[in-house]
């Protein structure tokens, strides 16, 4: 009687063993499965965390860009422009550098607008910047200081190099006809920085400059020289 019952519990065993067994591997297969759906689930998440990413740094960038630009031109506004030159013209003064500035105003615009239109004059301010860039270094900045006006920054560049530039770019504007089929020019004030200048004190010489080359004929360049006070204040 001891041995009759020996066989019974064995089979209960194994077949506890064997629901353990089926259990654990449902188990495991439940698991992996859900592994897997995560893991699916978080790629697919980074994916579109990355696609989010691109669009915000791509609308960043614009929006950079707007903030610096000018809208009708594309080049720097003067925003953009006086925090650049700003550091520019410290570290030529800290390093003794030279850096040149010329003023450039289209000539006779308004006569232009009055002639042919608002729409033709803004495509001639576009046609212009194209000509003025064509003719720089990367280094040199151009900006839209103001309706037909406009700055040239140029590092590195004594009085001498400065007004070979202004007379390049008199010539760039000048030699071809523009979008109205009419040539047009523009008149340059050139000056190069002295010791202790300001970019006001730039700003100010080159339009001293400028105004002489408007009064003397306009299509040309005038240089300022160190000294030279006229219409200073
Ligand atoms: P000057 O030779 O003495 O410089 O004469 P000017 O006619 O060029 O100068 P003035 O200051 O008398 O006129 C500037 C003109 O520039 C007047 C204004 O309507 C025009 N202007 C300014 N900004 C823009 C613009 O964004 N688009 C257009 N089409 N014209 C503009
Ligand atoms: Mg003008
Ligand atoms: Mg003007």
């Amino acid at each position: 009687m001891v041995y009759e019952g020996r066989g019974e519990p064995d089979q209960t065993w194994w077949y506890l063993i064997a629901m353990i067994a089926v259990g654990t591997l449902l188990l495991v297969s439940l698991l992996l499965a859900h592994y897997i759906w995560l893991n699916r689930r978080l790629r697919h998440e980074a994916r579109l965390h990355q696609e989010v990413e691109t669009v915000l740094r791509k609308q960043q960038d614009e929006l950079v860009r707007l903030a610096n630009t000018d809208p009708l031109t594309g080049v720097w506004n003067r925003l953009k422009f006086e925090g650049e030159a700003k550091h520019e013209v410290a570290r030529a003064e800290r390093y003794d550098l030279s850096l040149s500035l010329i003023f450039l105003d289209l000539d006779h615009f308004k006569e232009v607008n009055d002639r042919y239109g608002h729409a033709m004059g803004d495509a001639i301010l576009r046609e212009m910047c194209e000509r003025v860039k064509d003719s720089l270094r990367d280094s040199d900045h151009l900006c839209r200081w103001g309706g037909e006006e406009f700055l040239i920054l140029v590092p590195h560049a004594d009085l001498d190099r400065a007004t070979l530039l202004a007379e390049k770019l008199r010539h760039a504007v000048a030699d071809v006809p523009a979008a109205h089929g009419q040539p047009m020019s523009v008149s340059l004030g050139v000056v190069s920085r002295e010791s202790g200048d300001t970019l006001e004190d730039l700003v100010r010489k080159a339009d001293v400059a400028l105004y002489r080359a408007k009064s003397r004929g306009r299509n040309r360049v005038e240089v300022y020289h160190p000294g030279d006070q006229s219409g200073l204040p």
